[in-house]
């Protein structure tokens, strides 16, 4: 059976410090996600948030608590069997130097028309761009439209902006919903029982802070909201008004949960 099928998440009682001798970052913390809900997580800065991204793929070990997700303990699972099973965009993603394909789609899994399809949707190009020779900038080592899958990306991904680097992390991970549901439909014809629930089931946004700009962050939102319908989403936000048509919002303080409700009611 395909974990996770639902994407209910408990953290029970989570303590997370960086190394032995620092301060507990994460003070205890303990929250349920209800399946395809949408989580807003505010917070100072320093707060935690990222901390807490970080421990759904054990990026971080806990020294305490539980993070708990469709029932089974992320710590009994192998950590890159773990990793494949549902996504993050990073705060702040390192590309690997390269071009736009190579990032996209490291092991040759896609068409061509695929990953195109994938820059469309996170609007990094349109037809124009693609067809034609891309949009010049005054800035020579600066990409605005993707021109061609060979573009260059330079050493961890610095031609391009955090916002981006975002969006190609984003593309990425619209690819991979894209063949999870293939292979499973694969398995599918040959099982009897039908599972279409088998996309990307949790998805975690890690917003850029500072750089990015006001229409970048509506089309990484308003991507996320269309492709990713079925799933639970949480997003780390930096303004509460991207969070508040989501179903709840965890405000974190030192490392507390200070809030946790509709941002109605906040
Ligand atoms: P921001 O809004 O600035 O992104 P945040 O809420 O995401 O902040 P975290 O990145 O989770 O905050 O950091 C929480 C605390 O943990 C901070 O005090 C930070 O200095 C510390 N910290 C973060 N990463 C590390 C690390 N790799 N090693 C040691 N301490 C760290
Ligand atoms: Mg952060």
């Amino acid at each position: 059976v395909w974990w996770p099928h639902e994407g209910r998440i408990e953290v029970k009682g989570l303590v997370v410090q960086y190394a032995p001798d620092l301060e507990n970052v994460i003070r205890g913390i303990s929250f349920d996600v209800k399946a395809k809900e949408r989580i807003g997580i505010v917070g100072r800065t320093g707060s935690g948030k990222s901390t807490l991204a970080l421990s759904l793929f054990r990026f971080v070990e806990p020294t305490a608590g539980a993070i708990i997700i469709d029932g089974i303990d992320i710590s009994s699972i192998g950590l890159e069997d773990l990793r494949s099973r549902f996504t993050i965009i990073p705060q702040d993603p390192i590309l690997l130097s390269g071009n736009v394909r190579s990032n996209l789609d490291p092991f040759n899994e896609y068409t061509e028309d695929e990953i195109w399809e994938s820059l469309y949707r996170v609007q990094l190009a349109d037809a124009e761009s693609r067809s034609g020779d891309g949009r010049a900038t005054a800035d020579p080592g600066a990409i605005s439209l993707i021109a061609t899958l060979d573009d260059p990306v330079s050493e961890g991904g610095r031609n391009f902006s955090q916002g981006q680097r975002q969006l190609l992390c984003l593309a990425r991970a619209l690819l991979r919903n894209s063949k999870i549901y293939l292979r499973v439909s694969l398995q599918v014809t040959i099982s009897t029982s039908p599972h279409p629930w088998c996309r990307l089931k949790i998805i975690v946004m890690d917003e850029a802070t500072a750089s990015v700009d006001f229409t970048t962050d509506r089309n990484i939102q308003g991507t996320i909201r269309q492709e990713f319908e079925q799933s639970t989403l949480l997003c780390i936000a930096h303004r509460l008004r991207t969070v508040i048509d989501y179903d709840r919002v965890l405000v974190l303080d030192q490392g507390r949960v200070v809030e946790y409700d509709t941002p109605y009611n906040l």
